[in-house]
């Protein structure tokens, strides 16, 4: 098979290292790519965002199965357009996409639909969002309807705080028309966790869980990003609270995208928080999570070719997706400054072509400037080892993070921190 990714991420190169281990595949193409892939695939340099360009591509060089990475391509149609021209190609249509692509959407779908998620209300009008935080009080969750990059959402604590977010979308207008419409949600107490699963249409296969860490520093302080860590599998939850997470909001999706008539095949992803009420919604993705990819991947002992193939033709079934019981942990790489101004164009040195089963390091924002490899964007590297558990999963990244060098790299030092402690204390 011939194959097409599109995108240049950490999980675009977690998706290609898995991709051409599968005895199906013969040549893969990434579109635009980055400079750690350059030894596996043929990069093309198409913008994401160039829909018809991709789809020529892929019509000339007679691509067999297309997988789409970002959530912009989705959000504007490309599985429609690809599809229109006879190929083959993984990822939800233009109308599931707006699961992601639209939070008044996904929050007014969940509500028909009874799936657990925060209360909410969308407002059109600045000064009504204004009085209704006023009425309700802090804390409180100002969320930007459209996609903002990571960026649209502020948990406001203070007043000032919510109203600020609101001025800052609504009036003005930072996301741009993202900003147009506002969703104010109640504040959530509990952990995260993110749930992916493949979907064919009707059929639902779980993925193993993660922990991301958006916040910049440790201890879940400074700015989201679009997320500095993960680890897998989270043993703070049990295979029963997994398990009521897939029958209470996964599952329900599927059956209300059915009901609605929208043909959902691809990753959904539940980012979720554990109340102690149950597993309630904090947002949905229409594909793979970043960095979550890089720590879910290296845990699956099966084709995922095949998988994508079943997912594409409906034909999905749950014995088609093993995992290992081996733990993993990624530590993200940034920029010094990021997710705020940052410097590219810094040379990277040491173990930066590390690529096999057991540790691997997934180029985001990498380039080369002739021979030299440089930092290219806010996240540059996601570090990931597999070890027996967490605890030396944890070790093995951070050594190897520790053998790679850039100026003002800058890296979070408690990624998995929450899940070992919750092991030490329950083996008190
Ligand atoms: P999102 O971009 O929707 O994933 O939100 C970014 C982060 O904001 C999440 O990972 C949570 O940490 C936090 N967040 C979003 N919604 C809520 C909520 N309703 N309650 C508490 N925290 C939230």
């Amino acid at each position: 098979m011939r194959v097409l990714i599109i995108g240049s991420g950490g999980r675009e190169h977690a998706l290609l290292w898995k991709i051409a281990q599968s005895p199906k595949v013969k040549e893969i193409f990434v579109a635009p790519g980055n400079a750690g892939m350059m030894n596996i695939a043929t990069l093309v340099p198409i913008s994401v965002e160039d829909l018809d360009g991709l789809r020529q591509f892929a019509l000339e060089q007679q691509i067999d199965l297309t997988i789409v990475g970002p959530e912009v391509p989705l959000l504007h149609g490309i599985v429609d357009q690809f599809q229109e021209a006879g190929l083959s190609v993984f990822g939800p249509n233009g109308q599931a996409a707006q699961i992601e692509g639209s939070k008044r959407f996904a929050k007014d779908f969940m509500k028909k639909h009874d799936i657990p998620t925060a209360h909410y209300q969308a407002f059109t009008d600045a000064e009504e969002a204004k009085q209704y935080v006023r009425q309700t009080g802090v804390p409180i969750v100002i969320k930007a309807d459209g996609l903002a990059a990571g960026k649209g959402v502020v948990v406001a604590t203070t007043l000032g705080e919510a109203e600020l977010a609101i001025s800052e979308a609504m009036e003005q207008k930072v996301f741009g028309s993202a900003g147009d419409v506002v969703i104010v949600e109640e504040f959530l107490v509990g952990q995260e966790l993110s749930l992916m699963a493949f979907v064919d249409g009707t059929t639902v296969v779980p993925m193993v869980p993660a922990q991301d860490h958006k916040p910049a520093y440790d201890g879940d302080l400074g700015p989201n990003t679009g997320g500095m860590g993960t680890y897998s599998p989270v043993p703070q939850f049990s295979e029963d609270a997994l398990s009521l997470a897939v029958q209470t909001v996964l599952e329900p999706m599927v059956q209300a995208f059915q009901k609605e008539g929208i043909d959902y095949r691809g990753v959904l992803y539940a980012g979720l928080m554990m109340t102690p009420e149950g597993p309630k919604v904090i947002e949905f993705n229409a594909r793979f999570g970043d960095p979550e990819t890089q720590v879910v991947l290296p845990r699956l002992t099966s084709d995922l070719v095949e998988i994508m193939i079943a997912v594409v033709e409906g034909r999905l079934r749950a014995d088609l997706v093993t995992w290992s019981d081996e733990a993993a942990v990624c530590v993200i790489l940034s920029a010094g400054g990021y997710p705020g101004p940052y410097q590219s164009g810094l040379p990277i040195t040491g173990m930066v072509n590390q690529l096999d089963h057991r540790e691997s390091v997934y180029h985001a924002g990498t380039r080369y400037e002739g021979s030299q490899l440089v930092t290219a964007g806010g996240r540059v590297l996601g570090v990931t080892a597999l070890g027996e558990n967490l605890q030396i999963a944890r070790e093995k990244a951070y050594s190897l993070v520790e053998q790679i060098h850039f100026p003002s790299a800058h890296y979070r030092k408690d990624i998995a921190e929450k899940a070992i402690q919750y092991l030490a204390q329950i083996q008190k």
